[in-house]
């Protein structure tokens, strides 16, 4: 076999070439285990998880930032005196060493997910504790990620967070996965990395220990068995695009000199500060709610006024876009968010929640304007959510009457087929591609198993930006994407084919994807975005597209 290609979502850019590794097993949980006394059974336990969180703690100290976080968390969970109680329990029942482990891991996992949030998502680490402290007693290999002798491509269905926090890049080159997606932790700890990643990958399984491939995390591509010519094509390819964002200055435009703003996500002052180092022209997505997801007190005026007011001093005379607080769904706010909704990604969540309570609303809206007073740059409002032409001119008269410039996010279908409407009331839109996916499809945009659907190359989700993007022309209002879709270099070409405005994503995307712009022109990126339409799904668009804009 030679050159033949599986497809996934290019989550991380770049290339890696070598033999596949695959994280060691789970242990084998023997069958027919005795008792122990339960004093003894208890010590032993203890001690193996001790070992165990030792263990994550020297690799803690070999990594930085959330990889490390990530590893120190684990480790402590791994010394936790409630599961100790719980393992001893079990053995005070007649149960033998790794059925009591295994018992109490299940409890314990039962707990944080009836507690949902962030506790829910300690669930996989608890499951990466008890197969580690399972192999501690039994005398078997620690599972996850070995340590190959040659740079080597990691393979498997899903990484725990613990097994990738320890990556080092100069022997794991990259990483594919079968499951996972955007926003899992893979991604996020091979982003910090900087390790080639592709997620959701059909066919992986079947590729076996030892298999030279190549992986091309821009593509989204995992090629087996690739010739010398095609990976030093690709390798080479890679280093240029490398090349050219190291030397991107901003700002935002095709080679022929159509301007495109490019533009950061931030969460915070420090986000904010960190992106004002970069060429971007300013913040396009301020996700205010994320600001305040431990209060279960809404903060005063005064507080949000400050919070806010960092973002806009570390931007300075740059632009910035804030975002009214996006509650509810993935986001709960203990303060704003309805508790107990059967389906909180269609039910109040967004704007909804300040149409519901509109103090809530105003009471921001005081906050931006103090905070924006005085500010050097220009600061634009918007809210999430928004689905009717009514909503957008609700919102539109309040945030002009604080006096400042009123936007809606597109991200609900109906208001991507109303943007014409909607633009009457305000000065601008940003299509949120994320959710607008999600809406579209009728597809959690956290479910791995249907990121296919929620491909931001969809044919039908680029249908429905160009409809919004033609009433912004025709409006002559600026629209622009704040999506993940921002952050893909020959995705962002092809909406600025299609008549976007700003593309704003995180700002370590900036450098590569106005690098991408700035060798393109608006006629390669107009017939990019018109190939990419017309294609039968995702993987077609995305090819079709690149090869316009290489023409
Ligand atoms: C989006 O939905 O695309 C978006 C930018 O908003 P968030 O990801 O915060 O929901
Ligand atoms: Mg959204």
């Amino acid at each position: 076999m030679s050159d033949s290609v599986l497809h996934g979502n290019g989550v991380v850019p770049g290339i890696g070439v070598g033999p596949v590794v695959r994280p060691i097993a789970r242990p084998v949980v023997p069958a027919d285990e005795p008792g122990i006394d339960p004093d003894a059974g208890t010590a032993q336990f203890s001690a193996a998880a001790a070992r165990v969180a030792d263990r994550l703690a020297d690799r803690a100290e070999r990594a930085t930032g959330p990889a490390a976080e990530v590893l120190l968390a684990t480790a402590a969970l791994a010394r936790d005196r409630g599961l100790v109680a719980l393992v001893q329990k079990r053995l005070a029942e007649g149960a033998g060493l790794c059925a009591a482990t295994a018992g109490a891991i299940d409890e314990l996992s039962g707990m944080f997910s009836a507690a949902g949030g962030v506790m829910a998502e300690r669930v996989t680490d608890l499951a990466d504790i008890r197969d580690r402290v399972i192999a501690d007693l039994t005398g078997q290999a620690e599972p996850g990620v070995p340590s190959p002798e040659v740079p080597s491509v990691l393979c498997a269905d899903d990484l725990a967070p613990a097994d990738t926090a320890g990556l080092d890049p100069a022997v794991v080159v990259a990483i594919a996965t079968s499951l996972g997606g955007a926003t899992s932790h893979t991604t996020i700890i091979a982003r910090q990395l900087g390790i080639p990643c592709v997620v959701g990958t059909n066919g992986l399984d079947d590729v076996a220990e030892g298999t030279r491939v190549l992986v091309d995390g821009s593509a989204g591509e995992v090629v087996i068995e690739p010739s010398p010519d095609l990976a030093r094509e690709r390798t080479g390819a890679a280093e240029a695009a490398v090349a050219a964002a190291a030397s991107w200055r901003g700002p935002g435009t095709t080679s022929d000199g159509h301007g495109v703003e490019i533009l950061a996500n931030v969460q915070d002052g420090a986000g904010a500060r960190r992106a004002a180092e970069t060429h971007v022209q300013g913040v396009g997505l301020f996700r205010t709610e994320l600001c305040f997801l431990d209060r279960d007190v809404e903060p005063t005026v005064d507080e949000q006024a400050a919070i806010y007011r960092e973002v806009f001093d570390a931007m300075g005379e740059r632009k910035v876009v804030i975002r009214t607080l996006d509650a509810g769904s993935d986001k709960p706010l203990g303060f704003a968010t309805i508790k107990d909704e059967p389906n909180p990604a269609l039910g109040v969540r967004g704007m909804r929640l300040g149409l519901q309570d509109e103090g809530l609303m105003d009471r921001q809206l005081d906050a931006v304007a103090r905070a924006a007073e005085g500010s050097a740059g220009e600061v634009w409002v918007m809210a999430p959510m928004v689905a009717t032409e009514d909503e957008a001119a609700w919102f539109g008269a309040k945030v002009r009457a604080h006096g400042l410039v009123p936007g809606v996010m597109i991200e609900v279908p109906s208001a991507a087929l109303l943007a014409d409407r909607i633009l009457r009331h305000v000065d601008f839109v940003s299509i949120g591609t994320n959710d607008l996916s999600q809406y579209a499809f009728a597809a959690d945009r956290m479910a791995a198993s249907l990121s296919h659907l929620t491909d931001p190359w969809q044919p039908a989700l680029l249908r429905l930006v160009q409809g919004v993007a033609r009433a912004g022309l025709d409006a002559g209002k600026p629209v622009g994407v704040c999506g993940e879709a921002a952050a893909d270099p020959q995705l962002a070409c092809v909406l600025a084919g299609l008549g976007i405005s700003s593309l704003s994503a995180a700002a370590t995307a900036a450098p590569l994807v106005g690098a991408t712009l700035g060798g393109v022109t608006l006629e390669a990126c107009r017939s990019a975005a018109a190939a990419a339409m017309e294609a039968s799904g995702p993987a077609e668009a995305r090819q079709v597209a690149i090869e316009r804009l290489a023409d």
